[in-house]
C-alpha cells in the first residue's frame, strides 16, 4: 500500500524522512504495533519494526482522531492552544486530547473515546455493547437509526425522496440537504443530536478544562452551520464554569486533510503524544 502511495505522490522511498500512521482503533504507540481494531481486520498488527527495516526510516503511530487533533493543533483551528478537545461526528465519534500540548494517550493507548462516554443512563445501544453512549446518541449512524424508525411509524421525510433506494445509507450531505428543505423531522433529529454534543462539551470542560473545543467529521463538514450555534448555546447553559473564561467551541480547519498533517507533526516531532506537562 506505502508503495503504491510514493508512485502516486512520484516519489521514491529515499525521499522519505519519516513515516507517520494513523489507525482507526486503539494503539500502542510505543511497541509500534495495532492492539485492536473495529473495523478492520488488524488487530494485533506489528508496524513499525516491518515498515523500519523496509523503508530505513522513524515509523511513528498513533489513533486516527487523536492524530486529527494534533493537526489542528499544529496548523488548524486550536493553533496556540495548550490544551484541546476534539470530537469528531461522522458515522460514529471518535475523539482526542491534548493536555498541557501534550496528546493524551493514557495507559493503554485507549484514552480519549470520547464517542463513547456514557451521558444518558439506559439509553439507545451503542456500536461498542454500552448503552447511552454520546455515539449512540449524536453520530450519523444514530441520526440515521432516528429517521428510519420515525419514518416505520408514519412520519414524513423528504429524505426518503432524496435516497435513490430505499436502503441507501442516509449519508451526512442527504442530511444537509434535508435541512436546507426545512424538513421537519431531520431538523428535529439534528437538534436533539446538537445538544447532545453541547451537553458532551460541558462535560469535556469539566473533566479537561480545554482552551478549545474542536468539532470535526463529515456531519459536522455538512450540517456544522446549523448545529454548532446549538451546540454552544447548550454548552453555555454550564453553571460551574461560570466566572472562567469563555471555552471556545468551533469546527475543523483542516477536514479530511487533519489526520494526515496530525501523522506529519507526530512523524516529524513537532507534537508528540504523552509529553504531559511538558513546556
Ligand atoms: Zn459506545
Amino acid at each position: 500500500m506505502l508503495v503504491g502511495l510514493l508512485h502516486d505522490c512520484d516519489l521514491d522511498k529515499r525521499d522519505l524522512s519519516g513515516i507517520g500512521i494513523g489507525i482507526p482503533g486503539l494503539v500502542d504507540s510505543a511497541k509500534g504495533r495495532i492492539i485492536h481494531t473495529v473495523n478492520m481486520n488488524l488487530s494485533g498488527a506489528e508496524l513499525r519494526k516491518p515498515l523500519e527495516k523496509t523503508y530505513k526510516v522513524k515509523v511513528t503511530l498513533g489513533n486516527d482522531v487523536n492524530l486529527g487533533i494534533l493537526g489542528e493543533q499544529w496548523l488548524g483551528a486550536a493553533r496556540k492552544a495548550r490544551n484541546v478537545a476534539g470530537l469528531f461526528i461522522g458515522t460514529g465519534i471518535g475523539g482526542g486530547v491534548i493536555v498541557n500540548n501534550g496528546l493524551l494517550t493514557g495507559a493503554h493507548g485507549a484514552a480519549s473515546e470520547l464517542g463513547h462516554m456514557i451521558i444518558q443512563a439506559d439509553g439507545p445501544k451503542c456500536s461498542c455493547g454500552n448503552s447511552g453512549c454520546l455515539e449512540a446518541l449524536a453520530s450519523r449512524w444514530a441520526m440515521e437509526r432516528d429517521i428510519r424508525q420515525a419514518i416505520t411509524k408514519g412520519r414524513k421525510t423528504i429524505v426518503t425522496k432524496l435516497l435513490e433506494r430505499k436502503s441507501d445509507t442516509i449519508k451526512s450531505k442527504i442530511l444537509r440537504k434535508a435541512l436546507q428543505k426545512d424538513d421537519p423531522l431531520v431538523t428535529e433529529i439534528l437538534t436533539a443530536a446538537a445538544r447532545w454534543l453541547g451537553i458532551a462539551c460541558i462535560s469535556l470542560r469539566h473533566i479537561y478544562d480545554p482552551e478549545i473545543i474542536v468539532l470535526g467529521g463529515g456531519v459536522i463538514e455538512a450540517c456544522g452551520d446549523f448545529m454548532l450555534p446549538i451546540i454552544r448555546k447548550t454548552a453555555q447553559r454550564d453553571r460551574l464554569f461560570e466566572g472562567v473564561d469563555d471555552c471556545g467551541i468551533c469546527s475543523s480547519q483542516l477536514g479530511d486533510d487533519a489526520v494526515i498533517l496530525g501523522g506529519v507533526a507526530l512523524a516529524k516531532g513537532v507534537r508528540s503524544q504523552s509529553r504531559l506537562n511538558s513546556k
